[in-house]
């Protein structure tokens, strides 16, 4: 079996849960606790957060340990909008994910905010210009996610933040789908929040950090005991941090010549499934897309049948998001890209970490024309 899903997840790492294993046995103490077992805890918590803090370019009081990117894309829209005082609107795009979409709607539907949801070309890519039409004297956020979880588009985030600051207003990028892949050092992205998660890197489901810049006020969107500097109320998830800030340094390291190893992987496995299934095209940015993640609309096939005939053949992929999964809508990713929804309901996502060899890939592409002969009926 070859796992082609791992937009939607990866497994932990063996160094990952080695890390973890002290503090979820020995080292379990609760972080608060002022005796040697909670001291100890408070260490690794520490030793984590300035790890993340190092991948990420920042200080460690600038990190939020979260329950996952979920968490820290809600704690960074509601919590950046609801504490700026300049006014109630929003400015997003429509292929961002629901955790960002949603937290915008929240925001709309019970704090009066106004938004404006910036329209992106069949690429996927947001327009500077249009970007910054959207901005207003009483705009509070922009956030626009750095890769895309379903076509793998990556923004020109750099540009569009520089854009913002020009007006004054934050901005945030979820960095979910970029992380292991793409440096994301938060100076050079000039963002002043940015959302990671472990799954998607080799740590554990359910652990996650948001980096807000020092001087930008947040409003905590859960609160209790006042953990994480009273951003995120919970006693915190040691064995969790200490999965991020690992899986975070094994990406780091030998991360470009990786990526551009899995660019040209990528691009061979894109060429041979459109020499495979001619009426197949890619979608998102030709060149402007993650390293590992290739997602084909094939008119006319069903999509969801596809995923089967691959499965039938050992390839694991899916029709596009797992949120969506299974859903009966059609992609809004797709969608806004522009696909009618009969073609979006097409579509067949291949995902795939750094360990997935260019001769594993290779091998997929015939299988992906069987597969759409086969629901084609003209074969396989
Ligand atoms: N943002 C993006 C772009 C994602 O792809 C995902 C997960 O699929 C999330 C946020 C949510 O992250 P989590 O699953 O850690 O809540």
């Amino acid at each position: 079996m070859i796992y082609l899903d791992a937009a939607a997840t990866s497994p932990v790492r063996r160094e990952v849960l080695e890390a973890m294993w002290p503090y979820l046995t020995g080292d379990f103490g609760n972080p608060s606790s002022h005796h040697a077992v909670g001291e100890s805890a408070a260490r690794g918590l520490a030793d984590a957060r300035a790890a993340v803090a190092e991948w990420l370019g920042c200080r460690p009081s600038e990190v939020t340990f979260t329950s996952g990117g979920t968490e820290a894309d809600n704690l960074a829209v509601k919590g950046i909008a609801l504490a700026n005082p300049r006014g109630r609107h929003l400015v997003t795009t429509p292929i961002e994910h629901e955790a960002v979409l949603e937290s915008v709607d929240h925001l709309v539907r019970l704090h009066g905010f106004e938004a404006t949801i910036v329209p992106v070309g069949r690429d996927g890519l947001v327009d500077p210009a249009a970007f910054a039409a959207a901005l207003r004297p009483d705009t509070t956020l922009a956030s626009v996610m750095l890769a895309n979880n379903e076509v793998g588009t990556v923004q020109p985030i750099a540009a569009l933040s520089a854009i913002a600051h020009e007006h004054g207003i934050p901005f945030h990028s979820d960095a979910v789908q970029a992380a292991g892949w793409l440096p994301l050092d938060v100076r050079t992205l000039g963002v002043d929040a940015l959302s990671v998660s472990g799954h998607k890197l080799g740590a554990p489901k359910g652990v996650g950090a948001l980096y807000v810049k020092g001087r930008i006020p947040l409003e905590p969107v859960i609160h209790g005991g006042g953990q994480e500097r009273g951003r995120r109320s919970g006693t915190e998830n040691v064995a969790g941090a200490v999965a991020l800030a690992t899986a975070a340094r094994l990406s780091a390291s030998g991360l470009e010549e990786r990526a551009t190893a899995a660019a040209a992987a990528r691009d061979a496995f894109v060429a041979a499934v459109l020499a495979e299934a001619p009426g197949a095209s890619l979608t998102g940015h030709p060149t402007s897309r993650l390293p590992g993640t290739a997602s084909f609309v094939f008119p006319g096939i069903n999509g969801e049948a596809v995923l089967l005939e691959l499965e039938r053949r050992g390839v694991v992929s899916s029709s596009g998001s797992a949120c969506a999964a299974g859903s009966e809508d059609a992609s809004h990713v797709l969608l806004a890209l522009g696909y009618p929804e009969d073609v979006a309901r097409t579509a067949v996502r291949f995902s795939w970490g750094p360990e997935v060899t260019a001769e594993q890939l290779a091998a997929v592409a015939p299988a992906v024309g069987e597969a759409v002969r086969a629901v084609a009926g003209l074969g396989g």
